[in-house]
């Protein structure tokens, strides 16, 4: 694959079309100019499946058809491969977006005293918005208090570093 991160467009595919895409798209990419049967056969995913993944692949350019005429029934028959340059394009423009969030998050945490409740799942509050619930978390009641974000800092660091190094 001639992809700058191979890993990252799997991650992609696979928010795309789930686990059952990456291994469509891992076998197109092994072999290009597949029938939908053929990949449904080498991949043990159901055929209406594999067409259900090819089309959402394909409404975002990852992979395209060729269309050929079967010379014994006389069928059309599509065979599909993967689009790398485009999928490495949508990749890297979401990527992008992805990265644009976490260095705004990553500001609001350094530029922010953040208060929590302690429970998963329940927002972090800065200090006027913890005031103004009275120091008492909205989603679960529990008291607010001050949450020390320097770990959370450190891992919002290293995956902007992570990303920065992919989209270079
Ligand atoms: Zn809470």
């Amino acid at each position: 694959m001639v992809l700058v991160n191979e890993e990252s467009c799997l991650k992609i595919v696979e928010m795309i079309g789930g686990e059952k895409a990456v291994s469509v798209v891992k076998t197109l990419l092994n072999k290009p100019a597949l029938t939908d049967e053929e990949i449904s056969a080498l991949t043990n995913v159901d055929v209406k499946e594999v067409r259900r993944i090819l089309h959402r692949l394909g409404d975002v350019g990852a992979v395209s058809y060729e269309v050929h005429r079967d010379k014994v029934t006389g069928h059309r028959v599509f065979k599909w491969r993967v689009q790398q340059e485009q999928l490495v394009g949508y990749t890297k423009t979401l990527m992008r977006k992805v990265l644009e969030r976490l260095r705004d998050r990553l500001e609001y945490v350094e530029n922010n005293q953040l208060y929590w409740c302690g429970t998963s799942g329940c927002p972090k509050y800065n200090f006027e918005e913890a005031m103004q619930a009275l120091f008492k978390c909205r989603k679960c009641g529990k008291p607010l208090n001050l949450f020390d974000s320097t770990e959370f800092a450190e891992r919002l660091r290293k995956k902007i570093a992570e990303l920065e190094a992919n989209l270079k």
